[in-house]
């Protein structure tokens, strides 16, 4: 089976990370996760005293940034400049600085070539907003996935749960929908799916399914090149 460039982009807990890191272990493709980028912008911009609306110094910050992203034990951790960020990235409030980080144009522009570059050998799996209209408007597959925010809200709040985060379902949804709303909302890259994008609702499937079903739909395209 030739090497794809898988695509997936949606609004958030809808399930992307999951599904497009059982993707690409399944296949042995890397998994890029470009929004542990902007969450690790933010991480570092906050660290550093920068307002997360300065423009020019999240930029100059952004540019300077060494990613490394590594499986290990079946999960994905995310170095940057050598320390390990994978826990401190998924604070809710991290979450919402990668979204105001994210609005910014010299922000988006500084990390594009990066995930460009990444994705450019083939046989990657990247999830994101913008990856099927921006980041890999080529790619082989584009997968659009979607949920319910009221399931969305619901796997969100197990996850914080589970990770000792106090918090009630409601703020979660309130949360969330604000956040999609900003990248939808945005004047560039907003989160949509691109023209030719395979829209997947994942309300009411589980993970494993989820996932079986975007990997009958790679073995498709890899077949026919369709
Ligand atoms: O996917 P995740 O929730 O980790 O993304 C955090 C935030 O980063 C998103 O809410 C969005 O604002 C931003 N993002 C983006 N473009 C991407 C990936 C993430 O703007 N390709």
């Amino acid at each position: 089976m030739r090497p794809l460039t898988i695509a997936i982009d949606g609004p958030g807990s809808a399930g992307k990370g999951t599904i497009a890191r059982g993707v690409a272990m399944q296949l042995g493709y890397q998994y890029v996760d470009t929004g542990a980028m902007y969450r690790a912008v933010a991480l570092r911009a906050l660290r550093e005293g920068l307002s997360w609306s300065d423009e020019d110094g999240v930029a100059a910050l952004a540019r300077q940034l060494a990613f490394a992203f590594q499986f290990r034990d079946g999960s994905l951790r995310v170095s940057v400049d050598g320390e390990d960020l994978t826990h401190a990235i998924r604070e809710d409030t991290i979450g919402m600085g990668a979204s105001q980080v994210s609005k910014l144009p010299a922000v988006r522009a500084a990390l594009l070539e990066l995930q460009r570059s990444l994705g450019a050998a083939g046989g990657v799996v990247m999830d994101g907003r913008d990856i099927g209209t921006v980041v890999l408007p080529d790619a082989d597959l584009k997968i659009y996935l979607d949920a319910d925010l009221e399931v969305r809200a619901l796997r969100r709040h197990a996850e914080l749960s589970r990770r000792g985060e106090q918090t009630t379902l409601a703020d979660v949804r309130r949360a969330l929908d604000a956040r999609d709303r900003q990248d939808m909302e945005r004047s560039v890259a907003p989160l949509r799916a691109a023209d030719d994008a395979v829209r997947l609702d994942t309300t009411e499937l589980t993970i494993h399914r989820s996932t079986q079903k975007v990997l009958e739909l790679v073995r498709e395209r890899a077949e026919t090149g369709a």
